[in-house]
């Protein structure tokens, strides 16, 4: 168990590039049904973004890896997604610190400032229908991996898990925050396409990190 690296890191969102240019069509589709259908392209153009810079060099440390990767997302995509996942990455960066790997225990830590990041900027809690309900039990489930000495792999698997199911529960829930509030009830019955993807991306981490 190598734990979280700068090379599971570097894995993990070189293949988030390739798994959001391949689901774009289908995250975008989800923003149609409920705001402007844009969520595909914009991970799209981010994530490309970011693998280019990756190839350009690996930062040394996970926390480097995922703070370069919150700027570029920052820099690079329009819409609420980008600022939200860039807060996200760059916050669990800072607090990762030093460390050249970390365990479930600072991983978990780490997340947790996160998804603070990302709740203090969009002001959403879970329930909203965003992807804090998808982000919120996939923290919790790694959390609670820590407490029980879970190695890294199966951790994440238990996060990705939760995060797909914390996203099929935003289907019945109204939209209280970002453009899909606008339609009210009409949001109702409808993935919310910013928690889909966030169960995509730690999808592709956990099989990274196995
Ligand atoms: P935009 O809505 O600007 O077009 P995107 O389509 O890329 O941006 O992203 C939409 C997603 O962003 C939503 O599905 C939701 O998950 C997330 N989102 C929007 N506003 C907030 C917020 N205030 N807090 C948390 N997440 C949000
Ligand atoms: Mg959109
Ligand atoms: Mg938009």
């Amino acid at each position: 168990d190598g734990g979280f690296d700068a090379a599971l890191g570097a894995a993990w969102l070189t293949a988030a590039a390739d798994a959001v240019a391949r689901e774009a069509e289908r995250l975008s589709m989800l923003d149609a049904a409920i705001g402007d259908g844009d969520h595909g392209t914009n991970l799209k153009r981010g994530f490309a973004a970011v693998a280019a810079k990756l190839a350009e060099g690996v930062p040394a440390t996970p926390g480097a890896v995922l703070v370069l990767t919150g700027r570029q997302l920052i820099s690079t995509v329009g819409g609420a997604s980008g600022p939200l996942y860039g807060s996200l990455l760059r916050a669990t960066g800072k607090a990762l610190g030093e460390t050249e790997s970390a365990d479930v225990a600072a991983l978990a830590a780490a997340f947790t400032a996160g998804v603070e990041a990302v709740a203090k900027l969009g002001g959403a809690s879970v329930g909203d229908k965003t992807m804090i309900d998808a982000l919120s039990p996939a923290v919790e489930a790694l959390r609670a991996a820590a407490e029980d000495g879970v190695p890294t792999a199966q951790a994440l698997d238990l996060a990705a898990r939760a995060a797909e199911e914390g996203a099929q529960e935003t289907v019945p829930l109204r939209a209280r925050k970002g453009r899909a509030s606008y339609l009210g009830e009409r949001s109702e019955g409808h993935e919310d396409p910013g928690a889909a993807s966030t169960a995509l991306l730690l999808r592709v981490l956990a099989d990274a990190a196995a």
